[in-house]
This record gives C-alpha cells, structure tokens and sequence, in this order.
C-alpha cells in the first residue's frame, strides 16, 4: 500500500449496528481512519437523519478494539459534547454547515484547546472565502489538527458528477495553508460509483494528501447517497490498484 496517502472510509451513515461493524470488518485492515454520519444534516426533512447518539458507544468499542480513529460529522455544539463523552475526538464539518459562520463559530468553540481532530469540508457553493473563514475559526480557537476535505461544490448546471470540480480552489487552500493536509472525497464529488476509480487515477496527487472513500456493506439497500456508496470489494480493488 503506497502510505503516502491517507485512507478514510466508512458509510455514509450508520443504519443499524450488524451494518456498522460488518462494514467496518471489511475495511479494517485498509483504512487510517473510519468514517461514519451518525447525524445528517439532510436536505429534505423526510430523508433519513441518521442513527443518533446511539450509535455512539458502537463507534467507541470500535475504537478501543481495533485501535482506528472513528470520525463523525458534527453540526452543532451539542454534537461534539456527545462525542467527546464517548472519546470520539475526529469530527468533520459538513459542506452544508461550513457555509454558515454562526454554526462554525459555534463549532470551533465548542472545541477551543480540546485535543481534537477537524477535518474541514469545501463549502456547498464555490465562495471560497467561506472555506477560509471556517479554516481560520477553529484555528483561531486553538485546534491543532486541521484537514480539509474536497467534495467538489454544487452547480445549477446540468453536469456530469453531484458536484462540480474545481482544482483551481484546491489549488487557492493548498498555497495559502501548506501545512493543511487536504483529503479528497471522490464519493461525493462524483456522486456515482461509475466514476470514482477514474477519479481517483486523475487526481492531482501535488495537492492531496489522502482520500475519503464511502463504503457501505450493501449500498444497495443503503438510507442515504445509495449512488456513490462502493461495496467492500469496490473498495479493495481500489486500494490494491492504486496505493
Ligand atoms: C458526508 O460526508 O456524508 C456528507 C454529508 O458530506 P457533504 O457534507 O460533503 O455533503
Ligand atoms: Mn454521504
């Protein structure tokens, strides 16, 4: 495996525990860090918000087992207080929360000098300065370990992936914060399973430090992005062509 890169992956969500630790066991093995919503932050009131705080101790024995970071994402203060309390200390900032300043002010201060792990992703529209000015917030309140992610941003255009690529502001994030490691999330930039191997092979390996990867063990069936989830064999075909 080329250790290069970072490798995160996990479901989109946790829907229940049997899906939750058979996914994890397939990636095991693969992965720096294990990714799994437990609230989302939905676009619609009717879509499935997620499996809650009750998955929390689920993601803690995972944790303590197996010795991988779990990481959630977090969209209000409250949020992180439940995960410290079950040693959760990698949290990302949704695309559609990073848009809104009260909530990252909120976010970043609910973790001021708290040895935790933020991972950042690209706002949902491309005003880049929305993406520094969330970056800057929890560096500002003290937070040490920074990452941004790239999840490609939304285009009323009709176009071929979920998301419209924009290296160009990948670019802008790298030059200004070098030390930032940035992680690439091909799931929710392609929104399709069908286009991330070839994703993955035209990344610009200069500007990425990683990539985030959603698996699900039966995408199929999967509540949420059902689309771009890959199978556990997806994935590890993947990972043996490519790191
Ligand atoms: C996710 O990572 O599951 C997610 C909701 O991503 P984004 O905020 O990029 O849409
Ligand atoms: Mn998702």
């Amino acid at each position: 495996m080329n250790k290069d890169k970072l490798i995160i992956a996990g479901p989109c969500a946790v829907e229940n525990k049997l899906q939750l630790y058979n996914t994890f066991k397939s990636l095991n093995n693969h992965i720096d860090f294990f990714r799994a919503g437990i609230w989302k932050g939905r676009t619609s009131p009717k879509s499935y918000p997620g499996y809650g705080l009750k998955a929390l101790p689920w993601l803690q024995d995972i944790q303590k087992k197996f010795q991988i970071p779990a990481a959630i994402e977090v969209g209000t203060a409250s949020h992180v207080e439940l995960a410290l309390k079950y040693d959760i200390k990698t949290m990302w900032i949704g695309a559609r929360t990073t848009v809104n300043p009260f909530s990252t002010q909120e976010i970043a201060e609910s973790v001021r000098n708290c040895d935790v792990e933020i991972w950042i992703k690209n706002p949902i529209i491309s005003d880049i300065k929305l993406w520094i000015g969330a970056i800057e917030r929890f560096s500002r309140c003290g937070v040490k370990k920074i990452k941004t992610i790239y999840r490609g941003f939304y285009s009323e255009k009709n176009i071929k992936y979920r998301n419209d690529s924009r290296w160009d502001l990948v670019e802008i994030i790298n030059k200004k914060y070098s030390e930032i490691p940035i992680i690439f999330d091909p799931s929710h930039l392609s929104g399709n399973t069908n286009y991330i191997e070839n994703l993955v092979k035209n990344t610009r390996q200069d500007l990425i430090n990683g990539f985030m990867f959603e698996v699900h063990n039966n995408p199929k069936e999967a509540l949420s992005d059902n689309k771009q989830q890959l199978t556990p064999e997806e994935f590890k075909y993947l990972i043996n062509k490519f790191f």
